[in-house]
């Protein structure tokens, strides 16, 4: 990816110290952002991601904050406008899943899941966009006033049988993204949202560790492979860069082929 794409930005990534968010962090650098690596648990993982980072010549620090406490995101939002000036993408990738079958689920599973999948991109949306409004343009550096960019999933469109708390947060990421996108495209902030597939990272090892365990979900895959996080990680690079600025209140399934119903290639 273009190491100009983004440079001058700075981009906060939640959730940035494992799998996508952490891919995502790095290619952020790599174009050229200043890069807020956020975490909640494991802050040599976070530093690690931060040393990377730097190596590309741009800033970058870890800071902890879970994403689903109010206070602990305004502070973060609050933190990055000190130390770097501004901000002008924002990445809400933190996600977690509870499985259970709805009738074994508890209250706590499901609303674990819609705090921190839910709760928490509506906070770092909130807290993102008054500073974008607070700013405006600066031609310069990008033509958009700022960047939202959701982290979704396939299942804001497909359903998922022993993950109703999974879906239905991505679900409610969905039309989140849709009216806040029609909510802050008249002061030129951009909201749109990525929509992985199946991507290796660790909140889904069960389902590519082993063999026979990929070939089940490759059968769900049109294109035939599993995807990686950098192929997230470039399609946020992509989004939040100004190639993109026509693009308000999109989800970019990056899935391999996943929502186009695989089925019914050889039936119907
Ligand atoms: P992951 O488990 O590797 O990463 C999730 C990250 O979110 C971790 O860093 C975790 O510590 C962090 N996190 C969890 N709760 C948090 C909180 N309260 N505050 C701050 N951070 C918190 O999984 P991943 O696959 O990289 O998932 C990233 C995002 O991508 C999630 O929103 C997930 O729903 C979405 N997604 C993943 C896939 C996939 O196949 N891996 C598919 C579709 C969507």
């Amino acid at each position: 990816m273009n190491a100009q794409l983004l440079r001058g930005q700075k981009a906060l990534v939640t959730g940035a110290n494992s799998g996508i968010g952490k891919a995502t962090a790095i290619a952020l650098g790599r174009a050229g952002a200043d890069v807020v690596v956020n975490y909640v648990v494991g802050p040599d993982e976070a530093e690690k991601v931060v040393e990377q980072i730097k190596a590309f010549g741009v800033r970058s620090y870890a800071h902890e904050a879970d994403v689903s406490n109010e206070g602990q995101v305004v502070e973060m939002v609050a933190r990055m406008v000190k130390e770097l000036g501004t901000i002008d993408i924002m990445v809400a990738n933190a996600g977690l899943q509870r499985d259970s079958s709805l009738v074994d689920m508890t209250l706590a599973q499901w609303q674990k899941v819609i705090d921190v999948n839910l709760t928490g991109q509506f906070l770092c949306a909130r807290e993102a966009a008054k500073e974008f409004m607070r700013r405006g343009i600066v031609p310069e550096v990008s033509r958009a006033a700022g960047k939202i960019i959701c982290m979704s999933s396939v299942h804001q469109i497909v359903p998922w049988t022993g993950h109703v708390n999974y879906a239905s947060s991505k679900g409610g990421v969905g039309m989140m993204m849709q009216t806040l996108a029609q909510e802050l495209a008249p002061h030129h902030i951009r909201v749109n949202a990525i929509g992985p597939g199946a991507i290796r990272t660790p909140i889904n090892r069960d389902a590519w560790e082993t063999p026979e365990a990929e070939a089940e979900l490759l059968k769900l895959i049109p294109y035939q492979r599993v995807g990686d996080p950098e192929d997230i990680a470039d399609a946020v690079v992509a989004m939040a860069s100004d190639l993109m600025d026509y693009v308000v209140g999109a989800t970019l399934y990056v899935d391999g082929g996943m929502t186009l119903f695989p089925g019914f290639a050889t039936g119907g």
